[in-house]
C-alpha cells in the first residue's frame, strides 16, 4: 500500500490490524492506495520473518522489505511481471545442427535446445545473452513464449544407478516421511551428495511440492542449475544477486505462485515464498557466506532451518566438512546424520604429503620438493592446482635500505602490491595508490615485495613452465561476470595446465584431469585471533584437497608449512576432518566458546575516537547487571581486532552466555536502551548474533 509520509508518500506493508489503536484517531492517516489486492506474504513467511527479526535483532520493517525483490519493494504491481520464457523453434533447431552460428548465438541455441529457459536462468547460465537473443529472434530461430502449465517431470534416462551407499542414504532420508526432519548429509566431495539432493527433489516434484535449494555463493549456481536442468523438465526459479531487478521479481513471484517446482539460489533465496513446500536443501552448510555480514545479519542456513520447521518439511544440510554447530546438533540427536564415505568414481582418497619448509630455500614461496612434484604432474600431461589464499603480488612492499613499508593511511595496515597494475591496494578499505618506484622515505631504489600472493605465484610458475597455460583464479582475475566460467572452460580439454588461485577454487567445480593440489601456505590460519580460524582452516584444507583426482585418475595433495607438528595439522592428516573437528570442539568446550556458548557482538565505529569511546561506555552502562546464575558474561568494551579501518575507529563489546535464553533476555532489555542512546553524528553500530567472525 502507499501511505502519506510527511509531504511525500512511502510504500508500506500491512502486517496487522489493531482493534483499539494506541494512537488517537485524528492523528491516524488513511492509506492512499492499496497496491496488491492479495497479501504479498503468506502467513508462514510473515511469521518466519518475524521470528528472524526477533532472533537476529532486526527491525521487522527492514527484514520484510529486505526479503522482497526491489521491484516489488518499490511498489510494482504484481501482475506487471510476466515470466519471460525463450525456446528454439524448428528453424533454430536445424540451424544449430548445421552449426551456422558462432559464439554467443551458438551457445544460446545450444542451451535452448535442451529446454525452454526463463530469463533468470539465462542470466545465470549465459550472462549477456540478450544480444544473442535479439539476433536469433530477428533471424526467426528462437521465440519468446508464454509460460506453460505443463506438470513438471523427470527426464528419462538422466538418472544414474545409485551406488549401494547412496541407496542406503536415500532410503534413510526418505524413511523420515512427512514433517520437519533435519538431516546432515556428510560426504566428501564427489561422494554423490548432489545426486541425493536430486533424488529428494524428484520425490518432492512427484508429490507436486516445491524444493528450496541453497548454495553458498553465486559461482556455484550455474552448475547446480545445469544439473537440475539435465534432470528435470520443470519450472526453476533462480534467485541471486546477479539478476536484473525485473528478473528477480519474476523468479520470486514464480516461487510465490507455486509455478516454480524448484527455487535455486544463494543466501537471500531463503526468503522465497513457498506455498507448496516439500523440501529444503542447504548445500555446503558450513560455508560462512551464508551469514549476511551487513545490515540485517541473518544466517541463511539457520533461517532455512526455521523455515523448514514452520513449513513442516525435511531439510538436508550437506557438507564434506560440517560446521561445529551442526556437528553438535548431530551429537545432541537434534539432527540425524547420513554419511557417504566413498567417492563415486575413485576408490582411494588422495594421499596428503606434508612439506616441512623450515630452513629450506624457497623460490617465490615454493619448495624444491613441491616444484619436483609439479614437474612430474605436468610431464604426465595432467593438471595441477596451486592454492594460496592471498590475492595480489605480495602482501607487503618493504624498503631494504631503511625498513619503510607501504601502509594504508586509513587503516594503518600493510598495503598489498599488485604488480601488474602497478598499484598498492588496501584489502580492508579499498584504498589504492600508485606503487612507487623508489622508497618514498629514503629514496633508495631498494623496494622488495615480501611474501606471495596469487599474482606472484602465477608469474613464477609461468616463467618455470613457459609451454603450459597458467591460469589465475581470484577475485581480481574473475571480476567480469563470465570470466570464471571462461577460465574453467579452458581447462575442459584436459590438457596440462596449472591453476593458481584463492579459495574461489576450493568449492564445487568439477575438474576431471586435475590430479595434483598444492597448498602453498596455511600458517597464517594457525595464528589468528579469531577462534573460528582453526575450523575454517581444517575445512579449507579438506575442501581444496578434495579437488585432486576426481575422475579415474588418482590424485595427490601437497601441503607446505613451517609448523608440521601443529596439533590441528597432525590431527587432520591422521584422523581426517572428523578428528580435526573433535579437536576443535574440545578446545571450544574447554574455553566456553560457541557452540557451547552463545554470543552477541556489539560493533561500533566512528571517525571520532571520543564519540566511539563515549558510546561504548554508555552501551556498557545500559546493560543490566548480570544476575546471579544467569551465566551471562560481558566482555569489553575493547578495541576491535582491526582497531582502525577506512579512517574509522572500531570497538566491540561481547555478550556471552552458555544458555541462549539468558542471552536473549539480556538483549531484550538492552536493545531498546541502545537505540535510545544519544547518537553522535557519524557513529555506526550493529549487533551480530552468533557472529561468524570477530572482526
Ligand atoms: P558431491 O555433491 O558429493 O560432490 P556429486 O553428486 O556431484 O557429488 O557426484 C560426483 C560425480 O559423480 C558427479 O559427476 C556425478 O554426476 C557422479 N555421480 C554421482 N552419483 C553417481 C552414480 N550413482 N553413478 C554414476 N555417477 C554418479
Ligand atoms: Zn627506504
Ligand atoms: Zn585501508
Amino acid at each position: 500500500m502507499r501511505v502519506p509520509f510527511g509531504r511525500s508518500h512511502r510504500i508500506g506493508i500491512v502486517t496487522d490490524f489493531a482493534e483499539h489503536p494506541t494512537i488517537s484517531g485524528d492523528r491516524l492517516k488513511p492509506i492512499e492506495a492499496v497496491i496488491d489486492p492479495q497479501p504479498l506474504l503468506d502467513s508462514e513467511l510473515l511469521a518466519s520473518l518475524r521470528r528472524a527479526a526477533d532472533y537476529w535483532c532486526g527491525a521487522i520493517g527492514d527484514v520484510i522489505f529486505g526479503a522482497l525483490p526491489l521491484a516489488i519493494r518499490n511498489g510494482g504491481a504484481l501482475d506487471g511481471f510476466v515470466e519471460e520464457i525463450w525456446r528454439v523453434n524448428v528453424a533454430g533447431a536445424s540451424a544449430r545442427d548445421a552449426h551456422t552460428r558462432r559464439g554467443g548465438s551458438a551457445a544460446l541455441l545450444e542451451s535452448l535446445t535442451d529446454a525452454a529457459l526463463s530469463a533468470s536462468e539465462l542470466d545465470t547460465l549465459l550472462p549477456g545473452w540478450r544480444a544473442a537473443a535479439r539476433r536469433l529472434a530477428a533471424a526467426g530461430l528462437i521465440e519468446r513464449v508464454a509460460p506453460e502449465a505443463r506438470p513438471p517431470c523427470v527426464r528419462e534416462g538422466a538418472s544414474p544407478i545409485l551406488t549401494e551407499e547412496q541407496t542406503d542414504a536415500l532410503a534413510t532420508l526418505l524413511s523420515a516421511g512427512e514433517g520437519f526432519h533435519p538431516f546432515l548429509l556428510q560426504g566428501v566431495t564427489g561422494s554423490g551428495k548432489t545426486e541425493i539432493y536430486l533424488r529428494l527433489a524428484e520425490r518432492a516434484l512427484q508429490q507436486g511440492r516445491q524444493t528450496l535449494w541453497l548454495v553458498p555463493e553465486i559461482g556455484l549456481v550455474p552448475q547446480a542449475l545445469r544439473r537440475l536442468r539435465a534432470r528435470f523438465d520443470a519450472r526453476i526459479a533462480v534467485l541471486h544477486s546477479n539478476l536484473a531487478e525485473g528478473e528477480r521479481a519474476r523468479a520470486w513471484l514464480d516461487a510465490r505462485s507455486g509455478a516454480a517446482a524448484i527455487v535455486l539460489g544463494t543466501r537471500s533465496a531463503v526468503f522465497a515464498p513457498l506455498p507448496k513446500p516439500g523440501l529444503v536443501i542447504v548445500d555446503e552448510e558450513h560455508d560462512a557466506s551464508y551469514k549476511q555480514q551487513e545490515g540485517f545479519r541473518y544466517h541463511a542456513r539457520d533461517f532455512a532451518l526455521m523455515r523448514a520447521q514452520s513449513l513442516g518439511v525435511p531439510i538436508v544440510l550437506g557438507s564434506a566438512t560440517p560446521s561445529l554447530e551442526t556437528l553438535t546438533n548431530v551429537e545432541a540427536a537434534r539432527y540425524a546424520r547420513v554419511r557417504l564415505r566413498r567417492r563415486v568414481r575413485t576408490r582411494a582418497p588422495s594421499p596428503v604429503h606434508v612439506l616441512d619448509l623450515r630452513g629450506l630455500n624457497l623460490a617465490h614461496g615454493l619448495s624444491p620438493a613441491l616444484l619436483e612434484a609439479l614437474d612430474a604432474c605436468i610431464a604426465h600431461g595432467q593438471q595441477a592446482l596451486v592454492f594460496k589464499n592471498r590475492r595480489g603480488y605480495a602482501p607487503v612492499l618493504l624498503c631494504h635500505a631503511c625498513g619503510w613499508h607501504a601502509t594504508c593511511p586509513n587503516c594503518e595496515k600493510p598495503l598489498t602490491l599488485y604488480r601488474g597494475r602497478r598499484q598498492l591496494l588496501c584489502h580492508h578499505c579499498g584504498h589504492s595508490e600508485r606503487a612507487p618506484d623508489a622508497c618514498p622515505h629514503c629514496h633508495a631504489g631498494a623496494l622488495i615485495p615480501q611474501g606471495q600472493g596469487t599474482e606472484r605465484l602465477e608469474e613464477a610458475l609461468a616463467t618455470r613452465y613457459p609451454d603450459v597455460p597458467v591460469l589465475r583464479v581470484d577475485r581480481e582475475s574473475t571480476r567480469r561476470r563470465d570470466a570464471f566460467a571462461k577460465l574453467l572452460g579452458r581447462l575442459a580439454d584436459g590438457k596440462p595446465a596449472i591453476l593458481v588461485g584463492t579459495q574461489m577454487l576450493a568449492k564445487g567445480h568439477d575438474l576431471p584431469n586435475l590430479t595434483m593440489v598444492a597448498i602453498v601456505g596455511v600458517d597464517e590460519g594457525l595464528h589468528s585471533v579469531d577462534f573460528h580460524a582453526g575450523e575454517r582452516l581444517a575445512q579449507l584444507i579438506v575442501q581444496v584437497a578434495g579437488r585432486a583426482g576426481r575422475a579415474d585418475k588418482p590424485g595427490a595433495v601437497w601441503l607446505q608449512t613451517h609448523e608440521p607438528g601443529h596439533p590441528l595439522l597432525t590431527t587432520l592428516l591422521k584422523g581426517g576432518y572428523d578428528a580435526a573437528a573433535a579437536l576443535q570442539l574440545g578446545e571450544r568446550l574447554a574455553s566456553g566458546l560457541p557452540p557451547f556458548a552463545h554470543m552477541a557482538l556489539l560493533r561500533a565505529e566512528s571517525a571520532q575516537r571520543n564519540a566511539l569511546d563515549d558510546f561504548m561506555a554508555a552501551a556498557r552502562d545500559a546493560l543490566a547487571r548480570p544476575e546471579r546464575g544467569d551465566g551471562l558474561r560481558i566482555n569489553g568494551p575493547f578495541a576491535a581486532p582491526m582497531p582502525l579501518r577506512a579512517g574509522r575507529h572500531r570497538a566491540q563489546l561481547l555478550l556471552e552466555s552458555a544458555q541462549r535464553p539468558s542471552l536473549r533476555h539480556a538483549l531484550a532489555a538492552w536493545l531498546p536502551r541502545l537505540h535510545a542512546l544519544p547518537q553522535h553524528r557519524g557513529l555506526r553500530w550493529s549487533i551480530d548474533i552468533d557472529p561468524v567472525d570477530l572482526y
